[in-house]
């Protein structure tokens, strides 16, 4: 078992080949990893989290660096699995904020029977897309630009009470905008779903490759089509209020080998804001 050096500083330490950014290397719950191997073969060696393939890539001397996004619900430590042997990465427990909302419509709080069939099979129509894997990454999948203009409304992994019932956290970020507002996409992929979901309204999952996927909800229109491919700064459609929203605003998850992970880490313009967002209190409008 190989022990990893643990970085917890505010700024990713490593650079790889190809990339205009340093990589994320946030060791939190909800934050996004990269571990040198200590490998250099021309092959990627095969990491693994819980099943599941991480991404890797080539650092600038030649290593390899495995990319894998740290699941909310994680403990202490991430175990990955490198050629069937572990690499064992802390990880620091991370106290989220809490927010409490109020939502009018008591269905889309407490489900009735007959929405929990719809709900059911929406879940199985997006959790294969979050297991997902394809070999080719995105070159820009590191270095995201913002799919909406506007404030950001609320952060990543708040603990949410909707009418004071605990819910799941909040799995990724709020931009607030207009109805109507362009959606673009934040780097390079294949749409790989849309539909008109209970919770998510209308929404579109873009695969950027190697595990990393892109949700973006409650939109009022949806401008591309399954099998898609879609380069950063692509229209996707508009923001709107569809599904659980209390008023428009875009709702955009970014999942890495199935842990959702703060998007903001892999946007090449607010980096460090995405750090101080986990450090300070931000209420909506801000
Ligand atoms: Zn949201």
């Amino acid at each position: 078992m190989k022990k990893v050096k643990q970085f917890f500083t505010a700024l990713p330490l490593l650079l790889a080949a190809g990339f205009a950014q340093a990589l994320p290397d946030n060791p939190i719950p909800g934050g996004i990893v990269t571990v040198p191997l200590g490998i250099s073969s021309d092959n990627a060696p095969e990491v693994t989290l819980d099943g599941l393939s991480v991404m890797t890539v080539k650092s600038d001397s030649g290593e390899w660096l495995a990319v894998a996004g740290v699941p909310l619900t994680q403990g202490n430590t991430l175990d990955l699995s490198v050629n069937n042997s572990t690499v064992t990465v802390p990880i620091e427990p991370y106290a989220y904020k809490e927010q409490h909302i109020t939502i009018e419509n008591k269905r889309q709080v407490n489900p009735e029977t007959r929405d929990m069939e719809r709900i059911n099979r929406e879940y199985g129509q997006m959790t294969p897309v979050y297991k997902s894997y394809n070999d080719t990454v995105a070159a820009n999948w590191a270095t995201m630009i913002r799919p909406a203009e506007g404030p950001y409304s609320s952060p990543f992994g708040l603990k949410r009470f909707f009418n004071e019932q605990p819910r799941n956290p909040h799995s990724g970020v709020d931009i607030a905008a207009p109805a109507g507002a362009p959606i673009i996409a934040p780097a390079d992929g294949t749409i790989v779903l849309t539909g008109d979901f209970f919770f998510n309204g209308n929404s579109v999952f873009i695969d950027h490759g190697q595990g990393l996927i892109s949700m973006m909800c409650h939109m009022s229109r949806i401008d591309v089509k399954e099998g898609q491919t879609v380069k950063q700064g692509d229209l996707i459609g508009a923001v709107g209020s569809t599904g659980r929203a209390t008023g428009p605003h875009l709702h955009w998850t970014v999942s890495l080998n199935n842990a959702r992970v703060n998007p903001r880490l892999l946007l090449q313009d607010d980096l460090s804001d995405a750090t101080s967002e986990s450090n300070s209190q931000m209420s909506p409008g801000q």
